[in-house]
């Protein structure tokens, strides 16, 4: 066994020069020191790891993809923007993970999205790689057409390094079911190739029926567990969620479900308080068909509130579920989160909780489940989307949703076991960084250098 200060210094060593390597990249940095700050004990255990250079080669992707993405706006202006595709690690399956339509995208935004991904795609057991890709398109305000348009120019380029066993995209942040259906419209025109090599498709052609509430309903169903294990449940909670996208809808949809009351959402206007409860379907109905604003919903819910400027974390609850995007709960919302009485957080979106935050919160006992874990339930039903096409055989909504179910449940387990065996029980950060990078290096030793 190697010596502790040794594996520490390797650590060090390997997180400073991927620093040096990657300049410009705080949210690279940051998801790659979340999880080096976990892994000395098992990397003191394994000196094999450090014999094969595991480390080295898992914070290089393996291969980086950005293009040009040209197309002509509604009024016949040529539109310039990036696109990304970083194809980070396949030891476990083809590369897998979402796309990313957002002005904030660039290569170390992808990046740290990627290199999460491979911990949680390795965490659902179900034998996927992890990539990520996306554009610093922004689909807001753009007509329908300006977004097909601007799909089939991303795919035009994209398409020569994904396929089924290869590479498969699927939705994130502004791509949902309308610019995956460009997407793959595009793929299969250039391709001649009807194959599962998007998912989120739609349902009446190659989707699966509970993709779209697969990451909201997973991350409520880690919450519930991980309450279970403090003889709590969501049936009960008041529950505050920040977003209005795909997971934090669902999010909404499953707590009310198990009994929970959900008070809160937001979007980039920001957050709205329902003290009555959030109306799902008024929810559903502003984001989902009218593609609205807060005040939308607001303007149509006596008793709701929106307020411009604050921070959500501010609204006392029991259990907060951050669903919107990456660093929106610092240490400052933390703070909030434990003087207003909140037993647990999981992360619906990636990354949403800042290091200091995330140490606040585990400092004063909340149970908190990183997404890696948390949101994983998104992912892990693309798998099933894959394995209904491969099988041509769609599966009934209730087939799905108890798959999710017990996939969830098999993900909990897994990290709380982790971290008990390493000397911290309910340590969930710990226990997810460790189970999925343990599976991912072993795949790695058995394929040799490469
Ligand atoms: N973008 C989602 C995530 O962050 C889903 C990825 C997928 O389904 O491939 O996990």
């Amino acid at each position: 066994m190697l010596q502790q200060l040794d594996v520490q210094q390797e650590l060090e060593d390997v997180y400073e020069k991927a620093l040096r390597r990657n300049p410009g990249e705080p949210e690279f940095h940051q998801a790659l020191r979340e999880v080096f700050d976990t892994l000395g004990p098992v990397v003191a255990r394994h000196p094999e790891y450090h014999e094969q250079a595991i480390l080295q080669r898992m914070v290089e992707p393996e291969r980086q993809i950005m293009f040009r993405v040209p197309w002509v706006d509604d009024a016949g202006v040529v539109q310039v923007n990036r696109g990304f595709r970083v194809q980070f690690n396949s030891a476990l399956g083809p590369f897998k993970g979402g796309l990313r339509f957002h002005p904030s995208v660039n290569l170390g935004i992808v990046k740290f999205l990627g290199f999460e991904q491979t911990f949680k795609n390795a965490l659902t057991g179900m034998g996927i790689g992890g990539g990520k890709g996306g554009s610093d398109f922004d689909p807001h305000g753009r007509s329908d057409a300006e977004v097909m348009r601007f799909c089939q120019s991303f795919m035009t380029e994209l398409h020569r390094h994904i396929g089924e066993y290869t590479d498969v995209p699927a939705g994130d942040i502004g791509v949902g079911g309308r610019e995956i259906g460009y997407l793959f419209g595009q793929y299969k025109r250039l391709t001649n190739r009807y194959e599962g090599v998007l998912t989120g498709k739609g349902v009446g052609w190659g989707g699966s029926l509970a993709r779209t509430e697969a990451t909201g309903f997973g991350a409520v169903i880690f919450a519930d567990r991980m309450l279970a294990t403090k003889g709590q449940s969501m049936e009960g909670q008041r529950v505050i969620i920040s977003g209005s996208g795909n997971v934090a809808i669902y999010a909404v949809a499953k707590a009310q479900e198990l009994g929970a009351h959900v008070v809160t959402f937001s979007d980039s206007s920001g957050y709205v308080v329902d003290e009555a409860g959030v109306d799902l379907g008024l929810l559903r109905e502003v984001k989902e068909v009218e593609r609205g604003r807060a005040a939308d919903y607001v303007a149509r819910r006596p008793g709701s509130r929106l307020i411009q400027g604050g921070r959500v974390w501010d609204v006392p609850c029991t259990v907060a579920l951050p669903c919107a995007t990456q660093n929106e709960l610092d240490v400052h919302g933390a703070e909030a989160l434990v003087r207003g009485g909140v037993v647990a957080v999981a992360e619906g979106a990636n990354m949403p909780t800042t290091p200091d935050a995330t140490e606040a919160l585990q400092g004063a006992d909340v149970l908190f489940a990183p997404g890696k874990a948390a949101n994983a339930g998104g992912v892990a039903t693309s798998a099933l989307e894959m394995q209904q096409n491969a099988g041509r055989d769609p599966w009934s909504f209730s087939q799905v949703a108890s798959r999710l179910e017990t996939i969830m449940d098999g993900i909990h387990d897994e990290c709380a076991n982790t971290a008990e065996e390493y000397g911290d029980p309910g340590n969930y950060v710990l226990g997810a960084n460790v189970a999925g990078f343990t599976k991912v290096a072993d795949a790695m030793l058995a394929h040799g250098v490469i």
